[in-house]
């Protein structure tokens, strides 16, 4: 395969204005940057400790006492800097710029002299660091902070995080790569070999690409490396749950080229697929490239949910079988919808093909969002199709569902994830490479760029939901020739499009329409389609979705809330056939997306107060209530579904 050399354009140069899209990376500065370091510094009130900031300061031998918190804690540092990074490259959050530089001081004085950080092996058990590949997130950890490092250098021009984490990056070569003590080591938890591809491109350096070619390579060969050095630890187990643990929860029960479905721990899946398109894309690796195919068809094809959710077992967080997606006790974690996201967008940017960002917009525009709530400072971790939540209860099977967002979590791996990626929001709409600009998620925003030596802007209006428009402003100051490709969503049908006033017929080329600029000055591209709420049916094998239609409005899945059409949601019924109308935005939720209105009903089984009776089915009418899934428990909490019962003619 050709390897292509299409990239995200700095985040400086693009500006968000969507109204929906807007508040949430405008909240990303001024609440989640100030809320969460308040949370590492263990000062925001009536919220679980982190730990994260004293344990740096223990590490440093500047503070006494032991590591507490996760063994992975030091990450959730190091996603607030890297976030952090992406509001000060857009002139944002400048006053926590300080702060950044005080903790990079700080992560640097709890370094050791051979280059190692990790406050928790560093503090608890010096001994044993370099000997719990399966449990211990020292490569997952020293992942995290090569990537707020390289962002933190290129946001700023700061190089010190960056020297911390090359350092590190140099000793984990020296370990881990061939002839090295750990050479057949690979991590217990994917994260780091991403994390290697971006440092590899931000310093030159071919030797951490080939690093991170090597954990790949060094996976899921037959000596069962992660499941042996479990075995080994003896009492030193960290995790207990991972009792029932197999090569598939880590991906480590084949070579990765040799993988074609997804399988075990979802979030370590999508990073690890992240790692292969990278790796595959910058050594022309075709075998990666076919197994990266394989595992993204399996992926969106059989095994995730229609908000864009993925990982159906609560229970270890992980993939099940084909086209089991139950509804309320599934995880879908918000980390692993970031993840499908990170996959997509390099699988688009491997093969230059518009439709991975099909599935990139389900995740975002579902799943990411709803992980987050409105006022930004609670989230969910876990994010469910249905809720009831009376049953939500600790020491059952459903403790892992919360029926109400949280303001902080132990293991704290979503909201910092979330709040990375609302602060990176540009990376995913557009792309460019030598001579094209890719416009791949119809999020109003703005761009300028360099191309081909011509300074350009780009003024994208979207109108997608409401009337199925989008008018984009395209500004050169040269008359250089470049195209614009622009990614037809799967949903919009019958795309027409005005090139400055006249009727044009673009070429259609990997999913983009592909139009040819060659003049200087401004001019305008038009692209009108339809775009109307829909009801949506499962593959008959989907048994949880049996019988059930969902409603979406172009990228967004709709659900019905406890709020609007009171409680008992599984007794309503509406026909796939029924109109949903566009209302007024719910009031209290953010952007002005239009509720629907359906005309259903619902059902009453006869058998009154009794627990089981004679069945005397009666359906009476009722007028049903949808807002959007990713805005969902932003008002009364209560129940919630998104499959709704068919009303089958
Ligand atoms: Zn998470």
């Amino acid at each position: 395969m050709k390897q292509k050399n299409i990239h995200s354009p700095a985040f400086k140069r693009i500006t968000v204005t969507d109204p929906l899209f807007s508040h949430y990376t405008s909240i990303v500065a001024e609440k989640l940057i100030p809320y969460q370091w308040n949370v590492l510094n263990d000062c925001e009130p009536d919220t679980e400790k982190s730990f994260c900031v004293a344990n740096f300061r223990i590490a440093a031998g500047e503070m006494e006492g032991s590591h507490r918190g996760m063994v992975f804690s030091d990450t959730d540092l190091y996603k607030w800097i890297e976030t952090l990074a992406y509001c000060l490259e857009r002139g944002e959050a400048l006053e926590y710029k300080a702060h950044a530089e005080e903790m990079i001081e700080l992560i640097s004085r709890a370094q050791e002299s051979d280059g190692y950080v990790n406050t928790y092996f560093s503090v608890n058990c010096p001994d044993r660091k370099w000997t719990n590949f399966t449990e211990g997130h020292e490569l997952y950890s020293a992942g995290h902070l090569i990537e707020a490092a390289v962002a933190y250098f290129h946001a700023t021009g700061n190089r010190h995080l960056l020297e911390v984490a090359c350092r590190f990056a140099d000793l984990i070569y020296i370990k881990f790569t061939s002839g090295g003590e750990f050479e057949n080591a690979c991590p217990g938890h994917q994260e780091i070999e991403l994390a290697l591809m971006k440092l590899s491109d931000c310093t030159g350096e071919k030797k951490y690409a080939d690093l991170a070619r090597h954990f790949l390579a060094v996976r899921g060969n037959s000596s069962r490396f992660l499941e042996k050095n479990l075995r080994d630890q003896g009492r030193n187990r960290i995790f207990p749950e991972f009792a029932d643990y197999d090569a598939r929860y880590a991906q480590s029960h084949l070579p990765p080229a040799e993988q074609t479905t997804a399988e075990g721990h979802a979030v370590r899946a999508m990073y690890m697929f992240s790692a292969m398109a990278d790796v595959a894309r910058t050594y022309g690796d075709d075998a990666l490239v076919e197994s990266c195919v394989r595992l993204w068809n399996n992926l969106t094809q059989k095994r995730m949910y229609i908000t864009g959710g993925i990982g159906s077992s609560g229970y270890l967080e992980r993939f099940t079988v084909d086209y089991d997606l139950p509804n309320d006790r599934m995880y879908c974690e918000s980390c692993a919808s970031v993840g499908l996201m990170m996959f997509g967008q390099r699988m688009a940017a491997l093969t230059g093909d518009a439709t991975y960002y099909d599935a990139v917009e389900l995740a975002l525009c579902n799943t990411v969002l709803a992980g987050i709530a409105a006022e930004g400072d609670k989230y969910f971790y876990v994010n469910p199709l249905e809720v009831w939540p009376d049953n939500c209860l600790t020491g059952t099977s459903m403790a892992h569902v919360k029926p109400v967002r949280q303001p902080w979590f132990a293991c704290a791996c979503c909201p910092a994830n979330i709040a990375r990626t609302l602060a990176s929001l540009g990376q995913y709409i557009y792309a460019q490479d030598e001579k094209s600009v890719y416009i791949n998620q119809y999020i109003s925003s703005e761009l300028c760029s360099d191309v081909r030596g011509a300074e350009i802007s780009i003024k994208l209006h979207s109108d997608l939901l409401t009337d199925g428009k989008i008018q984009i402003l395209i500004g050169s100051d040269k008359s250089q020739p470049f195209t614009l490709r622009i990614r037809i969503p799967s949903y919009l049908k019958n795309p027409a499009f005005l090139f400055n006033g006249k009727a044009i017929t673009p070429v259609i080329e990997n999913g983009y329409a592909v139009i040819a600029i060659s003049r200087e000055g401004e001019q305008v591209l038009e692209m009108q389609g339809s775009v109307a709420p829909n009801w949506m049916a499962a593959n008959a094998k989907v048994r949880a979705d049996a019988g059930k239609i969902a409603l979406m409005y172009g990228p967004y899945v709709y659900c019905f809330e406890e709020a609007d059409n009171g409680s008992g949601l599984p007794l309503l019924y509406a026909s796939g056939s029924s109109c949903a109308v566009p209302d007024a935005p719910a009031e209290g939720l953010p952007g002005s997306m239009p509720t629907l209105v359906v005309q259903g009903k619902r059902l009453d089984s006869g058998v009154g107060d009794a627990l089981y009776g004679s069945p005397s089915f009666r359906l009476s009418d009722v007028e049903l209530k949808a807002v959007p899934y990713a805005l969902w428990c932003n008002r009364t909490p209560g129940e919630m579904i998104v499959w709704l019962n068919a009303v089958v003619p």
